[in-house]
Order: structure tokens, then C-alpha cells, then sequence
């Protein structure tokens, strides 16, 4: 083992299994480990690192701000933070945007937003936030209550009450549990990534807007993983027809600095006010210039090229020997193979391709600009380890 590698189980908490890989540099969808070994990142960071590894652009971007500022409280303004709240405004029809530094920050302002807005309209008693089993919300406490699997409760309990999980893709399920508890809020992935990259169902998705709708329950689609062009579309909502009042997202949005955005729509633009919610580091400058540099490039090409990737690993996968199933959407994957997928991953890692894992599956996140001859290259060992 290497001095990092003994250092790091040393000295960094023992919340992540490693793999035995130290990677030292990159470029786009390649990195390299401290052996000068080469492998291909389909997992993108999960999902971060939008157009890859030191992307040209967003380096420039990045490193132009950092020597301008890199910092300020948010006492003052910046541009970056308005300049990207305002594509984001533009690109989406949402009014307002909190910036956040992570995924489970994001949903924590959408969970206040939702409870500050139904306290008000409804009374203090119409807290609960209903989400799906099998959801993934994060981290924090909050959203730890948000995320419907048992596993990541246990033994932090009392969890932050006013959760309660409705069965996915069963709409009498979310009724049910709407007339049963006063309800401030929907909150859902259109597709569950750590769940396993399980596609919602449309009918259930566009039932369960509308049913938030008629009953003024602010709908929260949480994007964090789906978001900022992962699906083929800017965010994922967008493949469903649907209006969230709210979207929250992080991940690949700063393409690879911690930033995190809750988007607030029409019903919901005016509920926080001076003093309701903060972050020292939110709406950063450097993280935004960032996160502008990938959304501003997130364009109807792009798009495509993100659906005509996804499209070949598809068809390259479906029926292939040892794989069982594919699904997901876009550039967001997920492959149930006869082997066990922690198995898969390791032999593709050996073999020079970096893969994730999602539950049962085998999960594939690239940057959103991988090279046809690149992605061509993974796929091809990817079907190799699974057929063997
Ligand atoms: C990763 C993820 C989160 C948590 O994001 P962090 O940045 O790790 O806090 C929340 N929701 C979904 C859907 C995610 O995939």
C-alpha cells in the first residue's frame, strides 16, 4: 500500500471504502494513478465532474475568478452569483435561486421553504414532507429523515420529524398519505440514482404534480443527481412535462466545486426573507464562475449529444451477454448484470475503466462531452468483464 493510502486510513474518518487507487492527474474522461496507470471515469466523480477532468473552459473560468475574488461575504454582491442565477432563471422559468454548497444543503432550504410556506398559508400543523422509498435525499440529519430507506436511519435516531415514505411510482399511495397527514410538500427524483437508478414512471410523476397542484403542496423535484443536462435534458423534470415549485440540485452543477442551488418557482420565489436562511460560502464566486461555465454550455447540441451517447451505451448493453437489464436515462445508467456488481466494478478497475455501483447495479455517470472513441473503449471492456 502506498504512503497515501496508509496515511489517509490513518488520518481521514473511516466513512468511505476506498478502492485501492490514488489518482493524481487527468484529462477529460481519463486519469492516471501514482503508477501512471491510465483509466477511463465513467463515474465522473458521480456525476461532478460535468466536462471532465481540468476542462479547458471551466479551468480558465475557475482560475481567472480565484486571482479576481475568490471570496466575500454575503454582505456584498458578485457577479458570478447573479450571472448564474440568472441563466439558471432564464434556462429553467423558476424565479429565484438559493445557492447552496451541497445537495443535502440544497434540499434542506426546498425542506424550509416548504414548511415556511404551508406554516403560513395553512397553519403550523401542515409540516409533513412526504417522499418515496428508496429515495435519496442526503446527508444531514433533515435529509437523512427525507430519504426513504431504513438502512441510513438506524442508530441516529431521533431523526427530524414530519417524513413520511409513500411506495414509488403508487399514486393512491401519495394520496393516501396526503389525506392522511397535513402536508406541506412532494418531494422526489425522476430518476432514483443511489436507489439504483430506478426510472420514475411518467403517469405517476405527472399525477402526483397535479395532485400537488389542486392541493396548493409545494412539489419539490429533488435533481441533484439528474440535474444540469445528466439525462439529455437540462433537468430531468423537463423529460416529464411537469412544473416543480421547486428544484434542487448540486452535483454536476459546478462541475467539480462544491455548490448546490434550490430553484424557486412562481408560488414559492417570495417566501424566504431577510434573515430566513443563509450559508457563509453560498453563492460563491469561484464556485459560480464555475457552475456558469458548465450550465452556460449546456445547449440544444449538447443535449442531443447527451441522448445520442446515452442512446449507443443502450443499445451496446441491452441483450449483451451477463447483462440482465439497462436503465436510466441519458448519461445516467445503470446495468443489472449476472455477476455481482461490486465484482463487475473491480474487474472493469483492472482493467483501466472506472465504474460505480448503485445497489444491485453497475452505475454509469461520464462526463457529458466523454468521446464517442472513449466511451466506445469502456463500453467494450465493460461488456467483456460481464460477459466473462
Ligand atoms: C448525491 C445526492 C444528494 C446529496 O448531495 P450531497 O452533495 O452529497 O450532499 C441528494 N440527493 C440526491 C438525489 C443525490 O444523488
Amino acid at each position: 500500500m502506498s504512503n497515501i493510502q496508509e496515511k489517509d486510513k490513518k488520518f481521514v474518518a473511516n466513512t468511505y471504502a476506498r478502492f485501492p487507487v490514488t489518482v493524481v492527474s487527468g484529462k477529460g474522461s481519463v486519469v492516471f494513478d501514482d503508477d501512471g496507470k491510465r483509466y477511463i471515469d465513467m463515474g465522473s466523480g458521480i456525476g461532478v465532474t460535468s466536462f471532465g477532468i481540468a476542462d479547458d473552459e471551466w479551468a480558465e473560468a475557475v482560475t481567472n475568478q480565484i486571482s479576481c475574488v475568490q471570496h466575500m461575504s454575503n454582505l456584498y454582491y458578485t457577479e458570478p452569483c447573479a450571472a448564474l442565477a440568472e441563466i439558471l432563471c432564464e434556462k429553467t422559468g423558476l424565479k429565484k435561486v438559493f445557492f447552496s454548497n451541497s445537495g443535502a444543503e440544497a434540499n434542506e432550504c426546498a425542506i424550509k421553504v416548504a414548511r415556511k410556506y404551508a406554516a403560513e398559508k395553512k397553519g403550523q400543523d401542515y409540516y409533513t414532507i412526504i417522499t418515496l422509498k428508496n429515495s435519496f435525499h442526503g446527508r444531514t440529519l433533515t435529509t437523512l429523515s427525507a430519504t426513504g430507506q431504513e438502512h441510513y436511519h438506524e442508530l441516529f435516531q431521533p431523526l427530524t420529524p414530519g417524513f413520511v415514505h409513500a411506495e414509488a411510482n403508487n399514486f393512491e399511495d401519495i394520496k393516501r398519505l396526503a389525506e392522511e397527514y397535513k402536508t406541506a410538500a412532494i418531494m422526489l427524483e425522476c430518476i432514483q440514482g443511489e436507489g439504483g437508478v430506478n426510472v420514475i414512471d411518467a403517469d405517476f410523476v405527472k399525477k402526483t404534480a397535479e395532485y400537488a397542484s389542486e392541493n396548493d403542496i409545494v412539489l419539490i423535484i429533488d435533481e441533484v443527481q439528474t440535474g444540469n443536462g445528466r439525462t439529455g435534458e437540462l433537468y430531468c423534470y423537463m423529460n416529464y412535462g411537469i412544473k416543480p415549485d421547486i428544484v434542487t440540485t448540486a452535483k454536476g452543477l459546478g462541475g467539480g466545486l462544491p455548490i448546490g442551488a434550490a430553484l424557486l418557482g412562481d408560488k414559492v420565489e417570495s417566501v424566504l426573507g431577510f434573515g430566513d436562511h443563509g450559508s457563509t460560502y453560498g453563492g460563491n464566486p469561484v464556485c459560480c464562475a464555475g457552475a456558469y461555465s458548465i450550465i452556460s454550455r449546456i445547449d440544444d447540441e449538447l443535449l442531443a449529444s447527451v441522448k445520442k451517447k446515452g442512446k449507443f451505451v443502450f443499445e451496446s448493453l441491452s441483450g449483451a451477454k451477463g447483462i440482465e437489464g439497462v436503465s436510466g436515462m441519458g448519461l445516467m445508467i445503470g446495468i443489472k448484470t449476472e455477476k455481482k456488481a461490486s465484482d463487475v466494478v473491480k474487474a472493469c478497475m483492472e482493467k483501466g475503466v472506472l465504474c460505480l455501483t448503485a445497489k444491485d447495479k453497475v452505475r454509469l455517470l461520464p462526463a457529458l462531452n466523454i468521446s464517442d472513441e472513449i466511451l466506445a473503449e469502456a463500453i467494450d471492456i465493460i461488456k467483456s468483464v460481464c460477459a466473462e
